[in-house]
């Protein structure tokens, strides 16, 4: 990674805001910023926080989330962690912490606008943004996003069409909370998943051989 972005990660990384300059309540635990920032990659995957698995693993996706979503993109955990494939940065980098119902609260509002703007300028081979879930979507697609999950969902085909760089394809969050949203919307396996399949593999083919040739 070249040393500006790594230098930008590592201030990441040690970043206090939601102890020391919260927007309202502070964050409940020390901070742990799980993010894996690429100069290399071409695919960005926008999640949307680390839950208490990946707050503890200090890797992003290291759960039942993460297996689905790998299953969606139709790649191994070597390949998704393989930072010449994926740069992984969700919207709030640290856990957030719980609400009373055990649900997780969601990203701190305090970081997109820390962080996300200048270490996405120094990703510039970024080609397709995936944007997970609702807040990722109106970070990454504000024009294209519906007034509903399903509704920005069964655009998928038009905002990928979008002429804009980096393109973005939108994903509902892989969580078993959405298994039920899932099962009611087949087309999301049978059209969106083949579909995504294929982009990211033509694109780690292409990343790959790009490479060979250096
Ligand atoms: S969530 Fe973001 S802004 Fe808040 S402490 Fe973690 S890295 Fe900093």
């Amino acid at each position: 990674m070249p040393d500006a972005l790594e230098r930008l990660a590592a201030k990441a990384r040690a970043c206090r805001i939601c102890v020391e300059a919260p927007l309202g309540l502070a964050l409940p635990h020390d901070p742990r910023p799980v993010l894996l920032p690429s100069s290399t990659a071409h695919v960005l995957i926008a999640g949307q926080a680390p839950g208490t698995k990946v707050h503890v693993s200090g890797m992003p996706f290291t759960d039942a989330s993460g297996d689905r979503l790998r299953d969606w993109l139709g790649v191994t955990p070597e390949e998704f962690y393989d930072r010449r494939n994926f740069a992984i940065l969700p919207m709030g980098f640290c856990f957030p912490g719980q609400d009373a119902k055990g649900g997780d609260l969601p990203p701190r509002r305090e970081c997109a606008p820390a962080w996300r703007a200048p270490l996405l300028s120094l990703m510039p081979r970024i080609e397709l943004v995936l944007p997970i879930g609702l807040y990722a979507q109106r970070w990454h697609m504000p024009q294209l996003q519906g007034t509903s999950l399903t509704e920005t969902m069964m655009k998928w085909r038009t905002i990928f069409a979008t002429p804009v760089r980096p393109l973005v394809l939108p994903l509902p969050h892989p969580s078993w909370r959405n298994s039920g949203w899932l099962k009611k919307n087949p087309w999301f396996e049978t059209d969106l998943l083949p579909f995504l399949k294929t982009e990211i593999r033509r694109r780690m083919t292409t990343c790959a051989s790009k490479e060979s040739l250096v």
